[in-house]
């Protein structure tokens, strides 16, 4: 480990960080070692997760509640659990979403089984990740490198298996790339521009791991968007591996990332600063700083895939791209979180030749009730495109049931539908 300055509350402890995403956990984590800190995403998810959650929650939390405190919970029954050794990672926020209440709920549960002593590291909007390392700027910037870097190769896992013709080829292309970049993000030594040609280095090696898989890519397949609440739609075990599910059933996903809740995020700050008179001042200049870096590393680490993503572009502006088209659905200035995302997306899909939307949320949240509410006026501007929620909890969804007839509306919409799907150019006809 580097001899580098450590929050002394994490002094011989392993920080767990929940597995929202497998692969955005994992480089989180080694970020956290380049940086002095023992940190691991939580294991796979299974029963016992969800076992575990309902014995500590009582049925009103939210299913991504269940699944993040349940992983926790099974750390703390393993029988060598030492309380010493270990510290778990839970983020908040403010606002009206339920989310804000999981870490002073972890700390509660813990403080309720004599545990009161772990810590429960737990950024904010307004604390980041102050006192965590010695140098947090160049710890957050290497993380938001991490996020873009997992965010891509999710993108080439999703774009290359459903064409594959070798099964599991692209999985085991996946699980390699992580490996790869998850070596260099957790190298001490390397930071600042040096880092990020590193990682550029590494991204090609996967790009060419991807390009290798055998794969026979003919144009046709439906194209299914997938929007929704930003934790269940992301994380395989909660949403029952959905996007294979598509897959089976002749389509192909594009799935919103993570880093699309970066650029909102950083879209309501200047929003907020500008609605409060601060248009001019320090505030305004940091966020716009923090927008420009983070752009530019995106871009960097984008470069070598111009060629794989043609047509499969995310949205270049936030405002102009996705949240202006939902404006006169949800505002943005009033109607706040994912169920804004997934409206404009689903209009910015539409416009990338997207054959149907499928929005994936938790039972009970408002995410998905309120775009809901919605999105029958949204399919009628969007030439009548299909768009259906499902809805997910540990016991339930209504995805098997009903995506036969989702996917046949969306192969019948594709063949009426106006907007053109744009190829890369090794696809044949
Ligand atoms: S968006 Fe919904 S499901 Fe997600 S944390 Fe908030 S309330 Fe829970």
């Amino acid at each position: 480990m580097p001899a580098t300055k450590v929050d002394n509350r994490l002094e011989g402890r392993t920080l767990w960080i929940p597995r929202m995403t497998h692969i955005g956990g994992r480089m989180m984590a080694a970020v956290f070692r380049a940086n002095g800190i023992e940190s691991r995403v939580t294991p796979p998810s299974d029963d016992s997760t969800l076992q575990y959650g309902g014995l500590y929650c009582s049925g009103e939390e939210c299913y991504p509640e269940k699944v993040t405190l349940g992983d926790f919970m099974r750390i703390v029954h393993a029988p060598d659990f030492d309380p010493s050794r270990h510290a778990f990672f839970m983020p908040t926020a403010e606002g009206p979403c339920r989310f804000g209440q999981y870490a002073p709920y972890l700390r509660q549960v813990l403080g309720e089984m004599g545990h009161g002593d772990v810590p429960v590291i737990s950024p904010s909007s307004k604390n980041g990740y102050d006192g965590l390392a010695g140098n947090v700027t160049t710890m957050m910037r290497s993380m938001w490198r991490g996020l873009v870097a997992g965010d891509i190769l999710r993108k080439m896992l999703l774009k290359t298996r459903p064409y594959e013709t070798q099964k599991g080829l692209a999985d085991a292309a996946y699980a390699k790339s992580m490996d790869m970049l998850e070596e260099v993000l957790q190298q001490s030594g390397l930071k600042g521009a040096k880092q990020t040609e590193a990682i550029v280095a590494v991204m090609t090696r996967c790009r060419d791991l991807f390009r290798s898989v055998p794969a026979k890519y003919v144009k046709g397949r439906p194209l299914i968007g997938v929007v929704g609440e930003i934790f269940c739609r992301l994380n395989t075990f909660s949403n029952y591996d959905a996007v294979r599910k598509i897959e089976q059933h002749g389509g192909e996903a594009w799935l919103s990332d993570v880093t699309e809740w970066v650029w909102y995020t950083n879209w309501s700050q200047k929003s907020l600063l500008k609605r409060d008179g601060k248009t001019i001042s320090l505030a305004m200049l940091g966020a716009i700083v923090k927008n420009k870096i983070q752009k530019s590393d995106e871009h960097r680490i984008l470069e070598p895939f111009a060629e794989d993503f043609a047509g499969y572009e995310e949205p270049h502006d936030v405002y102009e791209d996705v949240l202006r088209p939902a404006w006169p659905y949800l505002p943005a200035d009033g109607a706040l979180g994912e169920m804004v995302l997934s409206v404009g997306k689903t209009f910015y899909l539409h416009v990338k030749g997207a054959d149907g939307i499928i929005d994936i949320s938790p039972f009970s949240c408002m995410n998905g009730i309120v775009s809901e509410a919605v999105y029958h006026r949204v399919s009628e501007a969007c030439d009548g495109m299909p768009i259906r929620n499902f809805y997910f909890d540990s016991s339930s969804s209504n995805m098997e049931r009903d995506l036969d007839i989702f996917m046949e509306l969306a192969v019948s919409y594709a063949k009426r539908k106006k907007t053109a799907r744009r190829y890369p150019a090794f696809f044949g006809g």
